[in-house]
Order: structure tokens, then C-alpha cells, then sequence
């Protein structure tokens, strides 16, 4: 008998350890890792390269609707490819990181994508990182995990990662950025960041990333268990 594979949810906000844990739980189970948070930043920088001024303008639908968004697994990270470009590491940029807020709270932009997501991740085997997984783009996901963390240890990452890309940065200003990243996915008219009722907490302010791995590895076994897979 071929073993069901799950829709696993993971949403949170900035910095509180979603990608690395999406990441290595997909590689633990064989499934597929889908970053959706790259796929707004990827969308942000076609927006920001275009010019368009005013976030809300209609062009920026016809932008979206043009537009190809592709994650392709190499090397255990996620590539990502917009319009064949591979633009993994310019989507991190401070320029990006600022804009995508906007660019994410419009409606047509979140439908395209919306789509494309539940179009990769139907047939299950996948790992879905986001803001709004577990309550909109997969109400019925198999399992469904909300992380947080303490502001003081989603700083100290972020800190600890753009070091690692040789970009130093002040802890405060670090803080700033995600109280107001926060602000803004969480109170937008448009699939809110939000834990859904359903949803197990988890946070990982004191936890090491082999323990959260550990944990939502436990937690998916369990629901294949009691599906009888
Ligand atoms: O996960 P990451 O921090 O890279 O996400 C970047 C931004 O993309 C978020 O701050 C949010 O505005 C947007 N996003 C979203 N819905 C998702 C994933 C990300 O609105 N499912």
C-alpha cells in the first residue's frame, strides 16, 4: 500500500523559524518544501523592477498574470526562478523585505498565487510555509503548526542570518523591522495573518532547530498513525 501523504501548514510571523523548519521537515519526510513567503518577495521584486508607483495601480494584475513564479529543489535549499531568472538571493533584499507588505495585501495578487499554491500542493506530500496556509490557502490541511517566538530571539536570528550573508545590522533597528512586518501582515483586510482554531502553537523562542524539526516530524507520523497510512 503506497503511505498517504499530508498537506502540512506552517504559518507564523517574520523570523520565527518557519523556512528552516519547513525546510528540514520536508526533508525528513521526502515531501516538498513550499516557501510561499518567497513567492511575494519574488512577485515584489518584478513590482519594484517595473517602477510602478503606487502599489495599488491595475497594471500591477496584469504584472501578476504575467508572470512565472518556479521553487526548484537543489542542493536541499529552494531555488527560486522568476520568469526563468534565478533571483533567490535578490528577493532577500532590504528594498524587497520593506515593499513586500504592500504588494502582499492585494487582493488579486494573493488570488494568483493563492491558486498556484493549492495547484502544487493537492496531491499532498508538502510543506507549506506562509501567513495565511492553515486559514486560506488549505483550511483543511493534515496538520497545521503556528510558530512563534519572542521578538528578542526572532531579532537575534535575523541578525545572526544577514551576518552570515556579511551584512551587519543593529539589533533595534532589526526588532523595528519585524514589529512593523507584523503590523502590517496581521491587521491587512486581506487573509490577516492569523493562527488558525485548529492549529497547534508552537514557540520556539527556547527551542533549537532540531527540537522544532523533531516536533512537527512527531506531530505529522501521528496523524498518518491515526489515518490508519
Ligand atoms: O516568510 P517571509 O518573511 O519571507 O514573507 C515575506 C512577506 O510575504 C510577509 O511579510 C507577508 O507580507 C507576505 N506573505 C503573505 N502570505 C504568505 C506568505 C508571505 O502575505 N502566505
Amino acid at each position: 500500500m503506497t503511505q498517504r501523504k499530508l498537506v502540512i501548514a506552517i504559518d507564523g510571523p517574520a523570523a520565527s523559524g518557519k523556512s528552516t523548519t519547513a525546510k528540514l521537515v520536508a526533508a525528513r519526510l521526502g515531501y516538498l518544501h513550499i516557501d510561499t513567503g518567497a513567492m511575494y518577495r519574488a512577485i515584489t521584486l518584478k513590482v519594484l523592477r517595473s517602477g510602478l508607483q503606487g502599489f495599488y495601480s491595475k497594471r500591477i494584475v496584469e504584472l501578476v498574470s504575467n508572470t512565472s513564479i518556479e521553487l526548484q529543489p537543489v542542493n536541499g535549499s529552494l531555488k527560486i526562478l522568476l520568469d526563468g531568472e534565478d533571483v533567490s538571493e535578490s528577493i532577500r533584499s532590504p528594498e524587497v523585505t520593506t515593499a513586500v507588505s504592500s504588494v502582499s495585501s492585494i487582493r488579486q495578487v494573493r488570488q494568483v498565487l493563492v491558486n498556484e499554491q493549492r495547484r502544487i500542493g493537492k496531491q499532498g506530500g508538502v510543506v507549506l510555509e506562509g501567513r495565511d496556509i492553515g486559514t486560506v490557502v488549505f483550511p483543511d490541511a493534515d496538520l497545521k503548526i503556528f510558530m512563534i517566538a519572542s521578538i528578542e530571539a526572532r531579532a537575534v536570528r535575523r541578525q545572526r542570518e544577514l551576518r552570515q550573508n556579511g551584512i551587519e545590522t543593529n539589533l533595534e533597528t532589526l526588532k523595528g523591522e519585524i514589529r512593523q512586518r507584523d503590523e502590517k501582515d496581521s491587521t491587512r483586510d486581506e487573509s490577516p495573518l492569523k493562527k488558525a482554531d485548529d492549529a497547534i502553537e508552537l514557540d520556539t523562542s527556547d527551542m533549537t532547530i532540531e527540537q522544532q524539526v523533531e516536533f512537527v516530524v512527531r506531530k505529522a507520523q501521528e496523524r498518518l498513525k491515526a489515518t490508519g497510512s
